[in-house]
């Protein structure tokens, strides 16, 4: 069929070289704009921010950055987006791992520079990851899944508390945001990261075939310390060869001879504690972002006062919300949820939280707001057999819309006491409900009422 003919004829373009010139590398269809990339990235990696730990030692950090800034500088012209900002973070986790988030925030691992046994193999693994933001393969593949699509890429990362259809989604791609939805990737896309990550070294100065030395040693490590990488990054088959291949066609203008601060740095990594496995870090984490945080157990609801400082969070490209600094983002299937620590935890396999605030979209709740906020608290109550209604639907403004606020009172399944709930809720451009619910004990209502009306005056909606 001429479609089947078609995509071979593209398949080839894309791939096979003018013989000794370098491969024109074609980035994959998009739905999705940059800015979007941009946002999607930024919002995840914030989250990644809260999960990870972070290596704090400027010896390291500053020249996993420097490293990074130069590879970033041999990104092809044609590939540039201006909206994109590159950032190097680097993780104290013993594995070999590295990731990139759509727009540029990227996270190095640790055991990745302990692994290697060269600069030009650290380098290799980060061209591969700026190739995969360069072309955008995250968002590309989203745009691929047609069930994604549904005209909202909100979907992917915040989903509807009625209906689980969008936040199967959601669950599936919770542990960092996008995480798996975004960043594990096809061959052909492996191919292509390869293939410009050799096109970036060679720029910058490095030889690509070290490139391919790490990747040997990733795969060595097999069931050791580098199947997280391998899972997102599967080998499309003779790697080694084609990247050998590709090398052999790029001309390095100026080659970088060994680095002497490279050796310095994994000395001195060699004389800090031994990092935590990634399994190690997961165990150890307090909450974490999916589902019922990780607890198992009620929260015990004492928290810090809410700091004064504000923080801002991007949700998607929903809303933008700026809370309590000391708040931290969960998302569940369902919504995100701003929280205090010691606030989150679940009970009967449901999670719950004792004070902050979560957003949320519900679809199909038909175009009359009213009538869609009933409904909301109809299906609020079904969870929570004990809310009751303090006074009926008044007006107000959420993110410039019109909206209603009700004030409703529950009684914590976690704590057993009086809760204050306030359920503001208004109408999206495209017909959904978007609902925010703040909580908190009755005991402290007074003393959380400017809070919670800062957080809900900084709403602003982005479709
Ligand atoms: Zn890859």
């Amino acid at each position: 069929m001429t479609r089947r003919v078609s995509s071979i004829a593209l398949a080839i373009a894309l791939f096979v070289a003018v013989s000794g010139a370098q491969t024109r590398i074609v980035p994959p269809a998009n739905k999705y704009s940059p800015q979007q990339d941009v946002e999607l990235g930024r919002d995840a990696a914030a989250q990644a921010r809260q999960e990870l730990p972070l290596l704090r030692d400027d010896n390291v950090t500053s020249y996993v950055d420097e490293l990074g800034k130069r590879l970033v500088t041999g990104i092809p012209r044609d590939f540039e987006q201006a909206a994109f900002a590159y950032t190097f973070e680097a993780v104290n986790i013993r594995d070999i791992n590295a990731f990139a988030l759509p727009g540029g925030p990227m996270f190095v691992n640790r055991g990745m520079i302990e692994a290697a046994s060269a600069e030009g193999e650290v380098a290799g693994v980060m061209a591969h990851e700026i190739s995969h933001v360069v072309l955008r393969h995250g968002t590309a593949q989203a745009s691929k899944a047609t069930k994604y699509q549904a005209g909202q890429i909100a979907g992917a990362i915040f989903g509807a508390i009625i209906g689980g259809r969008v936040g199967d989604v959601i669950a599936q791609g919770a542990s960092f945001g996008l995480g798996t939805a975004f960043l594990r990737f096809g061959r052909e896309y492996e191919r292509q990261a390869d293939l410009l990550g050799a096109q970036i070294l060679a720029r910058v100065g490095y030889d690509a075939r070290e490139m391919a030395n790490m990747f040997r040693t990733i795969e060595k490590s097999g069931g050791g310390s580098g199947p997280e990488w391998l899972s997102s990054h599967p080998n499309p088959g003779n790697r080694s060869e084609y990247i050998t291949k590709e090398a052999q066609s790029l001309r390095i203008e100026n080659p970088l001879g060994p680095s002497p601060r490279f050796e310095r740095v994994k000395a001195h990594l060699k004389s800090l504690p031994r990092a935590p496995s990634s399994e190690e870090v997961a165990k150890n984490r307090p909450t974490a972002a999916s589902g019922t945080g990780g607890a198992t157990r009620p929260p015990a609801g004492n928290v810090p006062a809410p700091s004064t400082r504000q923080r801002q969070y991007t949700a998607g490209n929903v809303f933008r919300v700026s809370v309590p600094s000391n708040w931290n983002q969960s998302q569940s299937s369902s919504s995100v949820t701003y929280a205090p620590p010691g606030a989150v935890g679940a009970h009967n396999g449901q999670s719950i939280f004792t004070h902050g605030v979560e957003f949320g979209v519900a679809e199909n709740m038909g175009r009359d707001l009213r009538r869609a906020s009933e409904a909301l608290i109809d299906s609020l109550s079904r969870g929570n057999p004990q809310m009751r209604a303090r006074g009926d639907f008044a007006n107000t403004d959420l993110g410039g819309r019109p909206a209603l606020v009700r004030r409703m009172t529950n009684v914590s399944d976690a704590t057993r006491q009086d809760e204050a709930v306030q359920v503001l809720t208004t109408m999206l451009a495209d017909g959904s409900l978007f609902y925010g619910i703040a909580v908190v004990p009755e005991a402290q209502y007074s003393q959380y009422l400017d809070t919670f009306e800062r957080v809900f005056a900084s709403v602003r909606f982005l479709r």
